[in-house]
């Protein structure tokens, strides 16, 4: 019950209008996990070309939110202008991401605060000095942050401050931890992210920082636990699914995928999808098994010769609905009785895993051929083949066949709608 009220308040935000403007390429920090360490070229984009940003990309009618960032906004000088032209174009939100650790005082702040940033999300991967400044490879940078924070705190009283934690091997056993050093400061909403495998985490440092997810499940748990503190707002981002059973809350909206292959990576992915996987991305096989994309790749190339499904009477296919608060509008609130409107269906059913109807046939799409774009295929892969399973269908017999269900159906009823048999 208390998972499906999360969801359902999330639901309301990720429905929000919210755009990520990059305004320098350029970082203080040296982040031994950067994504994008090699891409950065000290750069500040033009003005002109971020302002129509800002402009372009807000929506009448909507509620709209934009986060000023990437790499290091804070180090733009024209940080403060983008800020007030967002408010003055009427964006309801204007967030930031920073480390805040070099170009913070109490003028920058007054000239942000005054221009309207209403949020700011600083970067804590450790709760001391040492094992922070070394994860983000820069001497003083915690000192530093953890000033700004309480000098916000204290100062800036209506700005929401929260904390978003990049999570690797030397920090997962003491994620925790972390978190409850923070809450001390009154933080109560985190941003928690998983390592992936791009940049200098996998090129530089992919012995010391990747970890197994099974072996570190009960951290995770316990870190999952802390967003039932009341009060407490906690995201997730880039983590597998099979992560939350029993906090299926937390499992990201379907939909961010399409700002990290239509957006954030999109010259990465783009290729690989247009050319119908002939170029490959640099990452392609070597990173694929530490990667959260995995299944977005690999169904690409495992669907692109088959044979979509045509509608016919004699079979009933269950796909996906955008929200959950829509799978209770057309299905049933409660588990057992979405499973009893399954079974009373006189038809053959597709999408739906054995363990729940006897069949266990699943869709394929391709219709790539004549829809060669980047775009197509991300929905269609969010829409119909976003699929998953819990991590105790590795002991269930249908196993090596099965595609689990889709996840909205799992954020909806709960990993535990899905029952191995031995
Ligand atoms: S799954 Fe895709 S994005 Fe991830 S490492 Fe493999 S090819 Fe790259
Ligand atoms: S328990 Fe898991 S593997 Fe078994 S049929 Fe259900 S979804 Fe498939």
């Amino acid at each position: 019950m208390e998972n499906k009220k999360n969801f359902l308040s999330k639901e309301k935000i990720t429905k929000q209008n919210r755009i990520w403007v990059r305004i320098a390429s350029v970082c203080n920090n040296r982040c031994i996990f950067c994504l994008d360490s090699f891409a950065q070229n000290w750069t500040f984009p033009e003005e002109n070309e971020i302002k129509k940003q800002i402009k372009d990309w807000y929506k009448k009618w909507y509620d709209n939110r934009v986060i000023i960032s990437w790499w290091e906004a804070s180090v733009n000088p024209k940080f403060a202008d983008y800020v007030r032209y967002s408010k003055e174009l009427w964006y309801d939100r204007v967030q930031t991401v920073t480390n805040w650790n070099m170009y913070a005082s109490e003028i920058f702040c007054k000239k942000v605060f005054e221009a309207w940033l209403e949020e700011v999300t600083f970067s804590f991967h450790w709760h001391n000095e040492t094992l922070h400044d070394y994860l983000v490879d820069t001497a003083g940078a915690f000192k530093k942050s953890l000033k700004w924070l309480i000098y916000i705190k204290k100062n800036y009283p209506h700005v929401i401050i929260n904390i978003d934690i990049v999570v690797n091997k030397i920090n997962i056993k003491f994620l925790p931890d972390i978190i409850k050093f923070f809450m001390k400061l009154w933080v109560y909403e985190y941003d928690i992210l998983q390592i992936i495998p791009f940049g200098r985490w996998f090129q530089e440092n992919k012995e010391k920082l990747f970890y197994n997810i099974e072996e570190n499940i009960k951290y995770l748990q316990d870190t999952w636990k802390l967003s039932k503190v009341p009060g407490m707002y906690m995201w997730t981002n880039r983590f597998p699914s099979e992560a939350f059973e029993w906090y299926e809350d937390l499992i990201q909206d379907p939909r961010k995928i399409k700002s990290e292959v239509m957006w954030e990576w999109k010259h990465h992915f783009e290729p690989f999808i247009v050319s119908w996987w002939e170029i490959k991305q640099d990452c392609f096989w070597i990173a694929c098994e530490f990667c959260f994309l995995n299944q977005y790749c690999n169904d690409f190339i495992k669907n692109r010769d088959k044979n979509k499904l045509e509608s016919d009477s004699s079979y009933e296919i269950i796909r996906w609905e955008e929200f959950p608060s829509q799978v209770y509008e057309k299905y049933w609130e409660k588990k057992e009785d979405f499973i009893k409107y399954l079974k009373d269906i006189d038809k053959l059913l597709i999408n739906i895993p054995k363990c729940l109807w006897w069949t266990g046939i699943y869709e394929s799409y391709n219709d790539i051929r004549e829809e060669k774009t980047l775009e197509d295929y991300t929905y269609k892969y969010i829409n119909n083949l976003y699929r998953k399973k819990s991590l105790r269908c590795n002991s269930c017999k249908y196993n090596k066949t099965c595609e689990g269900i889709h996840i909205n159906f799992i954020r909806s009823y709960w990993f535990s709608i899905l029952q191995p048999e031995l």
